[in-house]
C-alpha cells in the first residue's frame, strides 16, 4: 500500500521518516486525512448545499400551504371562521400569520438554493 505526504500529497517511499519533497514528518501510526480527502469533503458540501436549501425550502413551502388551507377552510382546529369566540379567532389569526411567514421563509430558502446552484454552474 502506498502512502502519501499529509502536507504536500506526494507519494512517499516506504520507511521514510520525512517527506523528501517538503520535509513533513511521516506519522504512520496516526493516519491523517490527506489533502485530497479533505478537498473531496469540502466539494461534497459545496456540491449539495444548494440542493439542501431547495429541498428544505420547498418542503417548508408546501407543508405550510397545506397547513394554511387546513386552518383556513378545515372543520377542525382553530379557524378564523369559527363564529362567536373572539379569543379563538385571535389565536387562529396568530397561527395564520405564522404559517404565512413560514410559506415566505420556504420560498426564500428555495430561492437561495436555486441562486447557489445557478452561481455554481458559471
Ligand atoms: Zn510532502
Amino acid at each position: 500500500m502506498n502512502t502519501f505526504c499529509n502536507k504536500c500529497g506526494k507519494e512517499l517511499e516506504q520507511d521514510n521518516k520525512f517527506c523528501k519533497f517538503c520535509g513533513q514528518s511521516v506519522e504512520k501510526s496516526n493516519p491523517v486525512e490527506t489533502r485530497q480527502e479533505i478537498e473531496n469533503k469540502e466539494q461534497f458540501i459545496e456540491k449539495y448545499i444548494g440542493e439542501i436549501f431547495v429541498t428544505i425550502g420547498i418542503g417548508t413551502f408546501f407543508y405550510n400551504i397545506l397547513n394554511f388551507s387546513y386552518r383556513t377552510y378545515g372543520k377542525g382546529g382553530l379557524s378564523p371562521k369559527l363564529p362567536g369566540i373572539p379569543e379563538l379567532e385571535g389565536i387562529a389569526y396568530y397561527y395564520k400569520n405564522d404559517v404565512l411567514i413560514m410559506i415566505a421563509l420556504g420560498a426564500i430558502l428555495a430561492t437561495i438554493g436555486i441562486l447557489i446552484i445557478k452561481n455554481r454552474q458559471k
